[in-house]
């Protein structure tokens, strides 16, 4: 008799492995990937578990969702901030705020992620691809004006790897000069500063994230901010028109924060993740589907953030001057680690205050393609933001952004928040 309750223990516990384990190779974490969600604490937790505790009716109301826009608007010194279930959905809020219309054109970066040049193709509105420059693989100024079209109207100004972007003041100055839009993406660079002010402020609407591999971190979400009454008031509009995120969908968002952070973070993780992931595995949230690779958009994009979300976004804004600057102190040690291997280091553009959310570095191409030997180096493997034009879509090298084609082949980044 106990020896059969002893089978069945056994057995269950041998099919628990096997399933971790399959996930964990389809996922790819049998190698250590310890580096996203790093911002994730105990107190993150226990919001998480206790809105999952909680009647879903209180999970719609705007007061919390009102709070953490004031208290994003005022961290960033913006005027007004809005928040949306992920920052590409935030970026299309800004898309209708600056009234781009099907027809009209945009100029992107040529290394950017798939996201980014889905939500203007979602709005009608034609994409041009830039070169970017290698100092701090923002969009290379010289570039900018042979691409501008009659029917161009805005560009994408891309802060990435926690840096403020070459250029930053000369691009909006061509910018307004011929017309055009700013949007600023600052889902990488949360919280740099340039003469003192938050990155985002300077073009007339920026988008922020707080995926889990970003700066801060509610599993999923993004805001959109602007310093201009007229766009504010369109923001706001589209905004009201949203639906919130269902409550099937928040409820596996809030799993998703004990499953990461038992998974990645927690110091005794080798252990935990075992059981989270039997506990809250099966609501695993991917933030790019299958479908939105193929250039198709989900049904559910385009929703305001429900209550619990911009509860946990409100405790991560409370620790994300802390991270960023743990952030700029270990940007400090791959520096140095640089100047050993006898790699360049990216640039920090006068004026500036990188947060460093990866330390960027250009490799010899093969280093890239197998990271084997960082993995020894580092027992942790690197970062390959980006692996294509529109990561992670392959697609067919742009002979014309010969920067972009270079960052693709040789720029990897080394995590800056680290759980070894
Ligand atoms: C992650 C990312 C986005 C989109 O943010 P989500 O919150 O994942 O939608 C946009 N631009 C860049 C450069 C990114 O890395």
């Amino acid at each position: 008799m106990a020896s059969t309750i002893y089978r069945k223990i056994a057995n269950f516990y041998r099919k628990q492995k096997e399933r971790v384990s399959n996930f964990r190779k389809t996922h790819q974490l049998h190698i250590p990937d310890y580096t996203v969600s790093m911002t994730l604490d105990e107190d993150d937790v226990q919001i998480a578990e206790q809105w999952l505790n909680t009647p879903t009716t209180a999970w719609f109301s705007h007061e919390m969702v009102e709070q953490y826009h004031r208290a994003f608007a005022e961290w960033n010194g913006s005027a007004r901030a809005f928040s949306f279930m992920s920052g590409r959905e935030a970026l299309s809020a800004c898309i209708f705020a600056l009234d781009l219309q099907a027809g009209d054109a945009v100029i992107v970066p040529a290394y950017t992620c798939v996201v980014v040049p889905n939500a203007f193709y979602f709005a009608g509105i034609e994409v041009i691809f830039c070169d970017i420059e290698l100092d701090t693989y923002g969009i290379d100024i010289t570039k900018l004006v042979g691409k501008i079209t009659s029917q161009t109207k805005a560009i994408v100004l891309q802060h990435l790897y926690g840096m403020v972007c070459r250029d930053y003041e000369e691009i909006i100055a061509l910018a307004k000069q011929y017309g055009l839009l700013v949007i600023e993406d600052c889902t990488h660079s949360t919280g740099a500063t340039y003469k003192n002010i938050k990155i985002g402020n300077y073009g007339d609407v920026a988008f922020y994230s707080s995926e889990c591999s970003k700066v801060f971190n509610t599993i999923q979400g993004g805001l959109a901010i602007s310093n201009q009454p007229k766009y504010i008031e369109k923001l706001a509009t589209y905004y009201d028109s949203l639906p919130f995120a269902d409550s099937t969908w928040i409820k596996k968002q809030l799993s998703n924060v004990p499953y990461h952070y038992y998974t990645y973070k927690y110091p005794i993780k080798l252990f935990y993740n075992d059981w989270a992931q039997w506990r809250y595995g099966d609501d695993f949230l991917v933030s790019t589907t299958q479908e939105e690779k193929e250039g198709r958009r989900p049904a559910y994009y385009g929703r305001k953030m429900a209550a619990p979300i911009a509860n946990l976004g409100l405790n991560q804004l409370l620790k994300i001057d802390f991270y960023n600057s743990q952030r700029i102190t270990q940007a400090t040690v791959w520096a140095d680690w640089c100047h050993t291997h006898h790699y360049l280091t990216p640039t920090i553009i006068p004026n500036s205050s990188p947060i460093f959310l990866r330390y960027p570095i250009l490799v010899e191409p093969e280093k890239k393609r197998n990271l084997d030997w960082a993995i020894r180096e580092f027992n942790f493997r690197p970062g390959v933001w980006f692996t294509s034009h529109i990561h992670p879509v392959e697609v067919q090298p742009m002979v014309d952004c010969k920067n972009a084609i270079t960052a693709v082949k040789q720029c990897i980044n080394l995590p800056t928040l680290i759980n070894k």
